[in-house]
């Protein structure tokens, strides 16, 4: 297991490089080490050192520090930000608080590159890289663990989930991505410390919620959360949905009896077998287009196998399934707190099957017309995943019309429109480039302390917190609207 040099960032090199001159230890750290070793190009690089965010300031003007509880540095190159943080410890190295409390509510006590490792969750993450002798360092067993390919907590496991319950649902996350096990003592402290995840910032909670259906193993993370029981303590009424309610033979065993064998689960419901092979074509997509896959798409993905019915295009009331729809995502707003703005961007995109999908009456789809609309590309790839779908279960390709009306597109007509629909769409967007749509963002800055540190940033769509209906515009009463040059530029017909 080596490094494949030519992965590594040339900025975060430079970094690294430039703190050493200066003085410092600096080395690449987490999960950029863990994926070069894996031979996975990082998605990025962090680098940890002994300089303090004021003496890394004061070596690079491209620097700002961010973070008040928990300061570290963004070193901007262009667009790309390596993130740089000082050796920190564990502040709860010597035991609970005086309230017995282990959970971390503040991060930033500064400590040895040692400490700094132990600090971090799994074992795969603890490791550094040391550019300038060409060696990992490892003072958790983490290479041991990569080679076994087995997520592993640094410590013991039943405490550092009470320390920070979100680090559950990054076990999850690893573990479904890099397709590894989990070693059976974390496993079972998954299972005795689920309850807790409620004690963390939302926010966080969501953002990892939303990683797992972007990591492209969207798949394998449900069957996890609905195997641990993950899935019913973040979502119960979801949970409920799929009959995916934490099983009883799953109930967390004694921490002091771990199994050596993690449960077999119970047989999927229809509804749940269905969400897994959406979210099998999920992954198709992130790691085709990663950037399709909005908050507001993994939302209506969710949705989808409960609402069908409701977004038929032969269904009558557009009324009634506005209903069913806000009826559905009532939960994700008082148990995810996932954004008004993403939940109203779910609905419409949803909704807006009902003009996507072929009709049997033989009405003409005009995905256009929605172009204006913020919902848009939401909705094309809502409608892709569903044809998708379709085509999965050996659906027939074209949907029958009346006699006299001009014939609906086959589906893989329709999708390789909607798919050079979607490009167009992507290409027009203003802010695309600025992250939050489908990305990870940098998850690294919020935090990863404790339920309190950072995390303001929960589930960011495409342009920020704004207003759901600011990009909207409203439709002339009783009229059309006329085509706007943007929907007019490249236009695709599928009908008629
Ligand atoms: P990804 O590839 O998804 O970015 P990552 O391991 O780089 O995975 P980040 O969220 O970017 O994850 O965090 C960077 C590093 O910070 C991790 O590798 C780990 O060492 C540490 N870390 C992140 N979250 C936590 C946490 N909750 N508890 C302890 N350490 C954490
Ligand atoms: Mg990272």
């Amino acid at each position: 297991m080596g490094i494949p040099h030519e992965l590594i960032d040339a900025d975060a090199a430079k970094v690294v490089r430039r703190l050493r001159n200066a003085g410092h230890t600096a080395y690449l750290v987490g999960g950029c080490v863990r994926d070069l070793l894996l031979g996975r190009t990082p998605k990025d690089f962090d680098v940890a050192t002994s300089a303090t965010p004021q003496e890394t300031k004061d070596i690079f003007r491209n620097c700002r520090i961010i973070g008040r509880r928990f300061r570290l540095c963004h070193i901007f190159f262009g667009s790309k930000i390596i993130e740089t943080s000082t050796f920190r410890s564990n502040p709860r190295e010597n035991g609970p608080d005086e309230d017995g409390e282990l959970l971390i509510r503040r991060d930033n006590v500064f400590g040895t590159a040692e400490e700094d490792a132990r600090r971090r969750d799994f074992t795969m993450n603890g490791l550094f890289y040391d550019l300038e002798a060409d060696s990992v360092i490892d003072y958790v067993g983490g290479i041991e663990d990569l080679v076994a390919r087995l997520v592993r907590t640094i410590g013991e496991p039943v405490t550092r989930f009470r320390e920070d319950p979100v680090r559950i649902l990054r076990a999850i996350k690893f573990a479904a991505r890099l397709d590894f096990g989990t070693e059976p003592a974390t496993y079972a402290a998954m299972l005795a410390t689920r309850t807790e995840i409620s004690k963390c910032a939302p926010p966080r909670v969501l953002e990892e919620f939303y990683r797992l259906f972007r990591s492209g193993a969207a798949r394998r993370s449900l069957e996890l959360m609905v195997e641990t029981g993950v899935l019913a303590v973040l979502f119960p009424e979801l949970a409920t949905l799929l009959g995916a309610e934490a099983p009883t033979q799953l109930e967390a065993p004694p921490p002091d009896a771990p199994p050596d064998a993690p449960p077999a689960p119970p047989p999927a419901s229809p509804r749940l077998q269905r969400l897994l092979a959406l979210m099998e074509l999920c992954d198709g997509l992130a790691r085709a287009r990663p950037a399709a896959l909005s908050n507001a798409v993994v939302i209506s993905v969710l949705a989808l196998p409960f609402i069908s019915d409701s977004i038929d295009p032969d269904a009558q009331h557009v009324r009634d399934a506005g209903r069913a729809i806000e009826d559905f995502l009532a939960p994700f707003l008082t148990r995810l707190r996932i954004s008004r703005r993403d939940s109203e961007r779910a609905k419409q995109a949803l909704l807006a099957q009902r003009r996507l999908a072929p009709s049997r009456r033989g009405k003409r789809m005009r995905p256009q017309a929605m172009a204006q609309r913020d919902y848009y590309l939401d909705a094309l790839v809502v409608r892709e995943l569903a044809i998708l779908e379709a085509l999965a279960a050996g659906a027939p390709t074209a949907v029958p019309t009346p006699p006299g009306a001009p014939p609906s597109p086959t589906l893989p007509e329709e999708l390789e429109g909607l798919r050079r629909l979607h490009e167009v769409g992507l290409a027009q967007q203003p802010s695309q480039s600025s992250g939050g749509y489908g990305g990870y963002g940098g998850g690294g800055h919020q935090g990863h302390g404790g339920s309190g540190a950072g995390g303001g940033s929960g589930g960011s769509g495409p342009s920020g917190p704004s207003d759901p209906d600011a990009p909207r515009r409203r439709r002339r009463r009783g009229g059309r609207r006329r085509r706007g040059p943007a929907e007019g530029g490249d236009r695709i017909t599928f009908a008629g």
